[in-house]
């Protein structure tokens, strides 16, 4: 016996002819109905094996996989070779509650997933979709180590909670008074100007920002001295997650069972949510 099906579930093949299956079709309209009633590719599934109706005569049950191709299956609308088995408003219906099924990341997450971690044990944590629709971050060694709650909104909120805190004044300036040129107090000027106009050049901001910590650098020799010149710089972006940013900046953003975001810097140093940096 075959072990994969000829033809998509629904129809059969009558005399060199694809014609509807009629038992079949009305179990493709059930799960369409199904879907549009909110419920998640696996409880479809698991539906229709208790109900004892098969994918094939050798296969007695269903998996998720099955109920997803079946959902995106085009030949149901009907076409040259297929009859149609599903109205174009249901399959529409069913294509627009996929997307809520599967939330993409927003691109911010995207950037920084690969630094956070568990905070008890270090895995970095994984993403999963809930039946409902919603993603959740877990921590793979055990669900005790990080709360329940951990969504893509929460995790930015305690970054751009974090990067607040980066804000200009919370942390000790790079002292390099012994070897302050005339270059670096331009600069120092030229970024002070900046900051004064209403409307910010984040960008040049920034750039400036880069130049002077460079300069900083070689002159102190400071290892801080161009992570504390980056971190002023993303805490003047109080409004948005500066992902490329935190990216350079950041070696780890680990999470714990009471959400506490603590940011593990690439030279060591570990800022904390509700902490000044000391
Ligand atoms: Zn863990």
């Amino acid at each position: 016996m075959a072990q994969n099906r000829k033809i998509s579930y629904g129809y059969q093949i009558v005399g060199g002819v694809v014609t509807v299956n009629k038992d079949e079709e009305s179990i493709v309209q059930g799960i369409y109905q199904m879907y549009a009633d909110g419920l998640s590719y696996l409880s479809i599934a698991t539906e229709l094996t208790n109900q004892g109706i098969r994918y094939m005569p050798s296969k007695p049950e269903w998996n998720k996989n099955m109920i997803a191709r079946m959902l995106q299956n085009k030949n149901y609308l009907g076409n040259e070779k297929y009859p149609c088995i599903i109205p174009e408003i249901l399959y529409q219906q069913a294509q627009a509650s996929m997307k809520t099924y599967t939330p993409t990341e927003s691109s911010d997450i995207k950037k920084l997933k690969n630094k956070l971690v568990c905070d008890i044990c270090g895995q970095h944590l994984k993403r999963r979709i809930k039946a409902s629709g919603s993603e959740r971050w877990y921590c793979p060694s055990s669900p005790s180590h990080i709360s329940l709650k951990v969504t893509d909104g929460s995790i930015i909120k305690d970054i751009s909670n974090l990067q607040k805190q980066f804000s200009y004044g919370q942390l000790n300036q790079v002292n390099c008074s012994s070897v302050l040129s005339i270059e670096t107090i331009q600069l120092q000027n030229e970024i002070d100007a900046l900051l004064t106009q209403t409307e910010l050049q984040v960008e040049k901001i920034k750039e400036t920002i880069m130049k002077l910590a460079a300069l900083q650098y070689d002159l102190c020799a400071n290892e801080y001295a161009m992570e504390d010149a980056k971190i002023q710089a993303l805490g003047r972006r109080q409004k948005r997650i500066d992902a490329e940013l935190l990216d350079q900046l950041i070696a780890d953003i680990r999470i714990n069972k009471n959400q506490i975001t603590k940011a593990v810097m690439k030279s060591g140093r570990i800022f904390m949510k509700g902490e000044n940096h000391g």
